[in-house]
């Protein structure tokens, strides 16, 4: 499959990920592949690189891929299916960053980020998907990290 993305400059973001060619809604935009870890076997200083795909193993990107550069958005062009899989949630033309919503990837309370995106439902303050408005859950719907979805376990 031709690669239809670049990393490029986001601006204050840092590095983003951006389209080289038009997406469709439901076109698969990339997938987080690698090794799910248990957060303390994944040094401090690159946690916010990983992606979640349970409630205690995140997937570390290799380092420089676009997993590693996709940026955050209130107002995301893309959403999560399954575990690892990023889709095209609205058409995405060349030339535009493309995001996800972390707190549909998120299910650790602790984690709260800053958030100057820039779209008018800017959150300011990202949190867990549990901290999520119900509206905006329900609009989001299934489009989440899979685990999020599940009754919580109690105990491993
Ligand atoms: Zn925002």
């Amino acid at each position: 499959m031709k690669e239809k993305l670049r990393v490029g400059d986001a601006g204050r973001k840092g590095k983003g990920v951006f389209a080289v060619e038009r997406f469709l809604p439901g076109e698969p935009v990339l997938e987080y592949g690698g090794k799910a870890e248990w957060i303390w076997d994944i040094p401090e200083d690159v946690w916010q690189f990983t992606f979640q795909v349970d409630y205690d193993k995140y997937i570390l990107p290799e380092e420089g891929s676009f997993g590693w550069y996709l940026n955050h958005s209130c107002d995301p062009n893309c959403v999560i299916l399954g575990t690892n899989r990023v889709v095209a949630l609205t058409t995405i033309e060349k030339g535009d960053e493309v995001t996800i919503d972390y707190s549909t990837n998120v299910g650790w309370d602790g984690f709260a980020m800053e958030c100057g995106c820039g779209e008018p439902s800017c959150r300011k303050i990202i949190r867990s998907y549990r901290y999520l408005d119900p509206a905006l859950k329900g609009r989001y719907g299934a489009c989440v990290s899979a685990f999020l979805l599940e009754r919580r376990r109690e105990t491993a």
